[in-house]
């Protein structure tokens, strides 16, 4: 199937509206990727609105904040959708990083980290999916400025479509419609951490500045890679 030819411009369309052509045309085929950052939760609300079966998924790295991992519950009791709980698989963490929960490995390579515990469970995720809906906003910082709406990635030699519904949103268009809608959200956000990933890598930043400057704070690095390196 050629993704390509067959994929309309979305440039510019109301988030419901994008929303709304991925679950017709890619149905259970489709499923929101999530770290229940509050743009996260957003597509999550508005695509239940459309869709009261649509699938989530959480990837659990063994590293998350305590806050994090009770948004799981929080977001499927508020929104009652089914949020999938990825881990990495055991065999390659005992492979590559056997110290386990008390790995170092983020300290030494923050890439082979996210690499084994973000990029390859995403990928295990997305051999089973057609369409990958992700909370992304081109103000997010540099990293994320140029994201489509719509664009074609390939993972393990297969086409998919990543959808990015909020890229025209800005943070405070985020939080207004959190609020709006009284969604849950992570209240590390309130203790200063714009932007919260895995604990060993996140630090508070300005509330005012770069959304990611908390994370891998010293680091040139902006992002884990799922969003670079698939596809
Ligand atoms: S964010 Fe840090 S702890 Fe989490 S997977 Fe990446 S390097 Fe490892």
């Amino acid at each position: 199937m050629s993704f390509h030819s067959e994929l309309p411009d979305l440039e510019g369309k109301d988030a419901r509206d994008i929303l709304a052509f991925t679950l017709d045309r890619f149905g259970s085929r489709a499923a929101i990727s999530t770290a229940f950052g509050p743009s996260g939760v957003v597509v999550m609300h508005l695509a239940s609105t459309l869709d009261p079966g649509i699938r989530a998924f959480f990837l659990d790295t063994g590293f998350h904040f305590p806050e994090t991992l009770e948004m799981v519950d929080r977001v499927r009791d508020r929104l009652g959708i089914t949020i999938d709980v990825v881990r990495p698989d055991a065999d390659a963490v005992a492979a590559l990083d056997p110290e386990g929960a008390s790995s170092r490995l983020h300290a030494r390579d923050t890439d082979a980290c996210c690499g084994l515990r973000k990029v390859e469970p995403t990928r295990r995720v997305l051999a089973g999916l057609d369409a990958w809906i992700t909370g992304l906003r081109r103000d997010q910082g540099p990293s994320r400025a140029a994201t489509p709406v719509l664009e074609v990635k390939e993972s393990d030699g297969r086409a998919l479509v990543k959808v990015n519904p909020l890229v025209a949103w800005d943070r405070k268009a985020v939080w207004a419609y959190l609020f709006a809608h009284d969604l849950p959200y992570n209240p590390l956000h309130d203790r200063g951490y714009p932007s919260v990933g895995c604990w060993p890598c996140t630090r508070p930043a300005a509330a005012d500045g770069d959304e990611r400057a908390g994370r891998w704070a010293g680091e040139a690095k902006t992002e884990c890679g799922l969003h670079t390196r698939i596809g």
